[in-house]
């Protein structure tokens, strides 16, 4: 099949590339997200290849429909960009990559809660400055600390196991128990975990029930100083009100690899431009804030995993085969 692979960088190119060399595709890279103005490039394209800021919306859905476009391959676990009601109106196939490091973005997230914690961020720029004070830097013992994981799913499952090993008690939520966890915690309602934990991290998809999951309501519940990650999508946040919560310090530290407007920021080089997000840049301006550029699943392991799935994914429609990656 030919595929237009939207969105694309260096090791999109290298890692997709490599896994479609033995391959009866033909993958075309572009660097441009999927908007409605992009969409046409796709003319004449069986397939799409998306990644997680690419816009998938109805006009976008109808004008690939209208090019001949058959089938779109999502190369991320979230397709919370992709409207599925109008994909299955339109008879589109869409398949995504469900798991594909889950130890990545878990080990990420741990490396925000250490970062966020000890400093670390800052105490590599002071002592390259010369500056070995500790004023400042202050920690807390992880060990013996509540950790509220909300989405026990495939990458929630390896925090609590991660924390469990750091000897924090472990408090989870999800709207199904999985019975492996209950040896590392104990499973109860959102109010109880928001009421109890130290730090709160977020790993359940971006949805209608999740959308601003962390808003006033929520924060005011938390203990004050709490931590908060979000490694999973940015909607999950209501981030003004996050900045509200870190203004009266009852939000500790906020530790970030998604934004809910990351579309127009992050995979670019913004360096020499004036940033337009006020939110963004105010987010930034906090001492007990730290933001990563979703880069949580950018490991070797998971490009290697997400190429060799997309190209299964090609074989499996290709074929006409039903696979459990196949959204519609
Ligand atoms: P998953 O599907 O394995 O797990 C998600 C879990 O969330 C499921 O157990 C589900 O039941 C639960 N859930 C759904 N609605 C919920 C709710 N209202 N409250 C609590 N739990 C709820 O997904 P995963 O592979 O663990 O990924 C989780 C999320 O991480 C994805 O949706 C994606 O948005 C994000 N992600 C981010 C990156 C990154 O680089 N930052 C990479 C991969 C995935």
């Amino acid at each position: 099949m030919r595929c237009m692979v939207f969105s694309s960088k260096s090791y999109d190119e290298e890692f997709l590339g490599a896994a479609s060399s033995a391959s009866s595709h033909q993958l075309t890279f572009v660097e441009s997200r999927l908007t409605p103005t992009t969409a046409r490039l796709a003319h004449g394209f069986e397939a799409v290849c998306c990644f997680v800021n690419d816009q998938l919306n109805r006009d976008v859905l109808n004008e690939l429909h209208q090019s001949g476009t058959k089938f779109i391959a999502m190369r991320c676990a979230g397709f919370n960009n992709v409207d599925l009601s109008q994909a299955k109106e339109l008879g589109l196939g869409v398949a995504r990559v469900p798991a594909y490091s889950p130890h990545a973005v878990a080990e990420h997230t741990l490396g925000l809660i250490l970062s966020l914690n000890r400093k670390i961020h800052k105490a590599y720029s002071r002592v390259r400055d010369n500056n070995f004070s500790l004023e400042g830097l202050i920690g807390f013992d992880l060990f013996a600390k509540t950790i509220g994981v909300i989405g026990t799913g495939a990458i929630g499952a390896c925090v609590v196991k991660m924390m469990h090993g750091l000897g924090c008690e472990i408090l989870m939520s999800d709207l199904q128990q999985n019975p492996e966890l209950l040896k590392f915690g104990r499973y109860v309602p959102n109010d109880e975990l928001f009421r109890n934990s130290d730090v709160i991290t977020l790993h359940c998809p971006l949805n209608e029930a999740t959308h601003h999951l962390i808003c006033r309501d929520s924060l005011l519940m938390m203990k004050k100083g709490v931590m908060l990650i979000n490694t999973s999508r940015g909607g999950l946040i209501d981030t003004k009100c996050v900045i509200d919560s870190l203004k009266t310090e009852q939000l500790g530290s906020l530790g970030l690899d998604v934004y809910e407007e990351e579309s127009q920021l992050f995979f670019q080089d913004r360096s020499q431009q004036v940033i337009q997000d006020d939110t963004f840049s105010r987010l930034l301006t906090f001492p007990n804030v730290l933001v990563t550029a979703h880069q949580a699943f950018f490991t070797r392991e998971a490009l290697e995993e997400i190429a060799k799935v997309t190209l299964e994914n090609l074989d499996d429609f290709a074929n006409d085969r039903t696979s459990p990656r196949r959204l519609l």
